[in-house]
């Protein structure tokens, strides 16, 4: 015997209804935690400033930690690293066109100074940017411009 609309919406929720007793915890949990999320995602939203500060703390701290791990990562995975890099570097190219016109620039040029000029050292001179657009900038030898970037937020 076939069912009335009436009846068929009946059987519907009906059926609805026993699922909902059946998983009653199943449901009751996945609302929790997706409101839980949500709420997580608010707050995080709200303190946006205070996580990225948290975070960036977190890697001043554990700088020596991640660097080893990374290198070690390296070691063990040296093609896929390789790949990696070159990604990297094409991104890099593309994204900061103005960096590397100046690199390039600074090369060609030859704007390094015969010395460094935080330590006066004469090896690993590198050149450090200040104004990429006007090629403007200075010497460094390789360990003072790592000092001078170690503030910066390593990118991972
Ligand atoms: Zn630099
Ligand atoms: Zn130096």
């Amino acid at each position: 015997m076939a069912l009335t609309k009436e009846q068929r919406k009946e059987q519907k929720r009906e059926y609805a209804r026993e699922d909902y007793h059946k998983n009653k915890d199943k449901y009751k949990r996945f609302r929790a935690t997706k409101e839980l999320r949500e709420y997580m995602k608010r707050y995080r939203e709200k303190h946006k400033k205070y996580f990225q500060e948290y975070k960036r703390k977190w890697h001043i701290k554990n700088r020596n930690k991640i660097i080893k791990k990374a290198k070690k990562w390296k070691q063990d995975n040296p093609e896929r690293n390789l790949k990696l890099e070159r990604e990297k570097k094409k991104r890099y190219r593309s994204n900061y066109p103005e960096k590397i016109k100046a690199i390039n620039y600074a090369h060609i040029n030859n704007q390094r100074d015969d010395n460094c000029s935080q330590c006066n050292s004469i090896i690993d001179l590198e050149f450090h940017h200040t104004d990429y657009q006007n090629n403007k900038g200075f010497t460094l030898c390789r360990s003072c411009h790592k000092e001078l970037h170690k503030g910066d937020i390593i990118a991972t």
